[in-house]
């Protein structure tokens, strides 16, 4: 029996990507990058494309490749690809590739001519960010991917761009970015190209903007039941979304310390009274961040428990108080609970000042994925 382990429900996931699909006219993509989000590359993929889902989009080549390898054939689009890339395997797996810059271009070009295949890609317009995608060099750029898909050299399946600020849906810079979008579309049509697929929105947008929704979303953190922001768009409840992941570990050791106790490196925390502690079996080696604040803690014998001291590498401390019916060998929730109210992403993210984003990409590969429903 593992020490911990993050518990996926498929089911959650289904009802999160239809809730999701049933607010919009277009096709869904699932963003399963940096391991699904943490959640398991091949069995979201899988199960996102059941609920509904027609693509799958990952960061990098090498999480694309292994989708193929697990026998996905639905199309994916793999949006972060140095050129010095292997783009042999992109064309050789049907892979589409989102291009960035000429020399993308070129490079997965010259590999196309050396095999015979014409690339498949997605053209990718910077509408502000100023992150990936052609600024100065949309023009040069559509010129000569029109030039090349006339000659048979390429095959333009899509435009896109990315917003920056979707997660402030009353911020102008959102439509200043749609209608840069628009303009660079039709400037890319002028020069001869004709995008069957233009897609813009993440979750965010396609939570709150449906004028920016066009022939594909691509849905990441809120298919996974988070919110993109808790603060300007309210937490998983609030948007009907079912948090797919729950995380627990077991408990090492409890035991009884007297008032006055230091706690942890660097005796960052004191007991305040004879208490009661535990010892969890997860650290920051497994993504439970160091710099955690006892705002956040464990669910444990029905009853939330804060985090008392530093999280260490392996292993943190919760006080459990002297009345807790919790015992060594429990599971500990740090997300979720098997009933009842526990700690959430949300909750992980402002005790750490980050997001829920990163709370459940670093949970590492030393802790278990568990498939339920
Ligand atoms: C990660 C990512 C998304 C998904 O963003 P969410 O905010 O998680 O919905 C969409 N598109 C691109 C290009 C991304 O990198």
């Amino acid at each position: 029996m593992a020490r911990a382990e993050a518990i996926i429900d498929l089911g959650a996931l289904e009802f999160n990507i239809k809730r999701l699909l049933s607010n919009t006219k277009a096709e869904g993509l699932a963003v399963v990058k940096a391991d699904g989000y943490g959640h398991g590359l091949v069995p979201v993929a899988e199960r996102a494309l059941k609920a509904g889902a027609k693509w799958l989009g990952t960061a990098l080549l090498d999480e694309a490749i292994a989708l193929r390898d697990a026998g996905i054939t639905a199309p994916i689009i793999a949006w972060l690809t140095p050129v010095s890339d292997d783009f042999e395997s992109v064309l050789k797996k049907k892979i589409d590739l989102a291009i960035p810059s000429l020399g993308h271009l070129e490079a997965v070009v010259k590999t196309g001519e050396a095999l015979g295949i014409p690339p498949r890609v997605h053209l990718e317009v910077d509408t502000g960010m100023s992150r990936g995608g052609a600024l100065k060099e949309w023009i040069p750029l559509v010129t000569r991917a029109s030039e090349l898909s006339k000659s048979g050299g390429l095959e333009v399946i899509g435009i896109w761009s990315h917003f920056a600020r979707a997660d402030e849906p009353n911020h102008s810079f959102n439509d200043e970015q749609l209608r840069n979008f628009q303009a660079r579309v039709l400037e890319a049509k002028e020069a001869g190209i004709s995008p069957k697929i233009l897609h813009l929105s993440n979750s965010a947008a396609t939570l709150t903007n449906d004028s920016s929704h066009f022939d594909l979303v691509r849905l990441g953190i809120a298919m996974y039941g988070l919110s993109p922001d808790v603060n300007t768009m309210g937490d998983s409840k609030a948007l009907d979304l079912k948090p797919v992941m729950k995380l627990r570990a077991k408990l090492h050791i409890v035991k009884d310390v007297p008032a006055g106790s230091q706690v942890g490196y660097g005796g960052t925390a004191t007991t305040k009274s004879d208490t009661k502690l535990a010892v969890v079996a997860m650290g920051y080696a497994d993504g439970v961040p160091r710099n955690a604040n006892s705002t956040a803690g464990v669910l444990v014998g029905n009853r939330k428990a804060p985090i008392i001291g530093r999280v260490s590498m392996d292993q943190f401390v919760v006080e459990i108080g002297n009345d807790s019916i919790a015992h060594a060998g429990d599971w500990a929730y740090l997300i979720g609970s098997e009933g009842g109210d526990g700690y959430t992403a949300d909750a992980w993210a402002k005790a750490c000042g980050t997001i829920n984003y990163e709370i459940v990409t670093r949970i590492g590969p030393r802790v278990p994925r568990v498939f339920t429903n």
